[in-house]
């Protein structure tokens, strides 16, 4: 029996496996996935553990019943090689080191935090990508939540959406304490972002008071503060939390490989290697989004079948179909197809039901809209800290 090994089970390698198991295959293939974590995580809701709108169990289902009920195997562990000539992988597990064998091998695992672009940012600044960060970061809020502190100082490094997501959700979460401060080296927030959203947030962050220091660059991040950089001039501030959410690079496993990926997602040197998602994003020229490696998998499942149908494999073709952008309890800003904005409440229940038809499998989908609906009914979705109405400096 063939094997097809899925190597990371994100947005594009979760979503790729649940499409190939629903494939008429004429020779059933075995389908492993394999990788590090025992869960999938849903980033775009991330934010959220934050304020207690979502749980982790909602955001972070576990792969194994995930997959098991499709009929996919599961391996967790870290993949450390890759030998594309021998077709073998090379699997770190609690169980020690093994090597599997594959037909077809899919690449789908993403890419890292990059944390040290400035002095001092890997040992004092947290990044925020899974869900270790985002529960560290948890730990380190109530630390000084309790602190009995006046003044909780947060500066977060970069305004594109993450940065600003968080802006939003930590300013709620800590109310009049909190003094926030988004520093960015672009000339706007969320540059990459539709218009109408980019002002809606702009608006939103205004009103909440957070400090925005734009042309701004992070130089450096200390045990208690935190430099800039602003038109040639150095200032150092004090900071409780650094957050970084800047930068990215290959995870190692593709440090050696050079990808060179038709518009199929195969590889065009090695027709058993298949990749997507954010680690085929520079060799593909996509940005690096959720929404692109959820449409890829479609497209990367239907390849791998048709390879080894003979039929002729397809081209991904990137349909847009917006941005939602959090910026706080009950508060979003909408790009509908990137032109159509809404904002408010409304945004903010429009985000959580379509993000719900993004996450994988009917049953998990079900047993969230039930909490979903049940929190709902009980009021028990926290509700918004007043604003501040003006911007409050971060000294
Ligand atoms: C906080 C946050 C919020 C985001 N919000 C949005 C959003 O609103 N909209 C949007 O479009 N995008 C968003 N993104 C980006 C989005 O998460 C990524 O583009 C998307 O997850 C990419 O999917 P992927 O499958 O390529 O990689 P990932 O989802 O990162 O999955 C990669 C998987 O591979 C595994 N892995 C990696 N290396 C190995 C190894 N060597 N061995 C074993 N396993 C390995 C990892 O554990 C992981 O499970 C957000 C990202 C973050 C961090």
């Amino acid at each position: 029996m063939a094997r097809i090994c899925i190597l990371g089970g994100g947005f594009g390698g979760l979503f790729t496996a649940l499409h190939l198991a629903k494939l008429p295959w004429r020779h059933q293939p075995e389908m492993l996935l394999v990788d590090r974590r025992d869960h999938f995580l849903f980033t775009p809701l991330l934010y959220e553990v934050l304020t207690q709108e979502v749980s982790c169990a909602q955001i972070a289902p576990p792969f194994a019943p995930i997959l098991s009920r499709a009929g996919i195997g599961f391996r967790q562990g870290e993949v450390t090689s890759l030998d594309l000539k021998a077709k073998k992988i090379v699997l770190r597990g609690t169980a020690g080191t093994e090597t599997i064998p594959y037909d077809d091998v899919v690449l789908a695992v993403g890419n890292e935090a990059l944390l040290d672009l400035v002095p001092g940012a890997r040992e004092h600044a947290l990044p925020f990508r899974t869900l270790d960060d985002a529960l560290a970061l948890n730990r380190a809020l109530a630390n000084l939540e309790a602190s009995g502190s006046e003044k909780i100082r947060v500066c977060i490094a970069g305004a594109g959406s993450s940065g600003v997501e968080l802006a939003g959700k930590l300013s709620d979460r800590l109310g009049d304490r909190g003094r926030i401060r988004l520093i960015d080296r672009n000339a706007q927030v969320l540059p990459h972002s539709p218009a109408v959203n980019r002002r809606h947030a702009e608006r939103i962050l205004g009103d909440r008071g957070i400090w925005i220091d734009l042309q701004t660059s992070v130089v450096g991040v200390d045990i208690g503060g935190i430099t800039l950089e602003f038109q040639g001039v150095r200032e150092s501030l004090p900071a409780d939390l650094v957050l970084w959410t800047v930068g990215s690079r290959s995870p190692s496993l593709l440090q050696s490989l050079s990808l060179d990926l038709a518009p199929t997602l195969q590889s065009q040197g090695e027709p058993h290697l298949f990749a997507l998602g954010d680690c085929a994003a520079p060799f593909l020229g996509y940005p690096a989004t959720a929404q692109i490696a959820f449409q890829q998998a479609g497209y990367c499942a239907y390849n791998i079948w048709a390879h080894h149908h003979g039929h002729r494999l397809l081209p991904f073709t990137y349909v847009p179909l917006g941005e939602f952008v959090s910026l706080g309890v009950d508060e979003a800003a909408a790009a509908m197809f990137n032109v159509i904005g809404i904002h408010g409440p409304l945004a903010a229940q429009v985000r959580r039901w379509v993000y719900l038809l993004r996450m994988p499998t009917l049953d998990h989908q079900w047993r969230v809209a039930r909490e979903w609906l049940g929190s709902l009914v009980d009021h028990q979705v926290p509700n918004r800290s007043a604003r501040k109405t003006e911007p409050v400096a971060v000294e």
